[in-house]
């Protein structure tokens, strides 16, 4: 019973046991004998002094680290490099913006020659933290599933739809290149 409530995930006010199996500890309290976590976070036991305490989970906000997975909006677009806008990391929306930065040397396992043909501003991309030790993280977009997900045409601003392998604007028919994600949408043919 006791040995079960190690590791586990706690919100405020959940009841974590009494006092005659463990004492109150940090993050917790106790009220008429019973011991309540008192934040939300992860409950851990130490068996030899009989002390339970919880690690809260909130803390600092939300920051890319190396290995995350990053959901963003392209802003800028030079010859080499791209601007990436994060807005999701690890499946979490973050509070505050901030800004990877694409190598076009990690874009793509092929070589793209231009930026351009990789992504362009407003697409939306999904990519991988790869270094986190300047004052921007890098990304990189090598990997099957990683890639832009949603492209916008470049001449008039309408979404892009693969049909085939050709990557077309839905309205003007303008055709661009992107580096894509495995499985960005593909064009599902209307009956008319
Ligand atoms: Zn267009």
């Amino acid at each position: 019973m006791i040995k079960k409530l190690d590791g586990i995930f706690v919100v405020p006010g959940e009841k974590l046991g009494v006092v005659e199996e463990f004492d109150p500890g940090r993050g917790t309290v106790e009220v008429d004998g019973i011991v309540y976590s008192s934040q939300t976070g992860t409950a851990a036991l130490d068996p030899k002094r009989h002390v339970v305490t919880v690690k809260a989970a909130t803390g600092p906000p939300v920051v890319p680290e190396e290995g995350s997975s990053i959901t963003g909006i392209v802003e800028k677009v030079q010859e080499k490099m791209a601007i990436i806008n994060i807005v999701v990391v690890d499946g979490k929306k973050m509070e505050l913006p901030f800004t990877g930065m694409l190598h076009i040397s990690n874009s793509s396992p092929r070589f793209e020659r231009v930026m351009g043909e990789v992504c362009k501003p407003n697409d939306i991309i999904r990519a991988k933290v790869i270094d986190t030790s300047q004052r921007i993280p890098k990304l990189t977009t090598i990997g099957r599933e990683l890639g832009v997900i949603k492209a916008y045409c470049s001449r008039c601003g309408n979404e892009l739809v693969l049909s085939g392998r050709i990557l077309r604007c839905s309205v003007c028919r303008n055709v661009e290149r992107r580096r894509l994600a495995e499985d960005f949408e593909t064009e599902t043919e209307v009956p008319s």
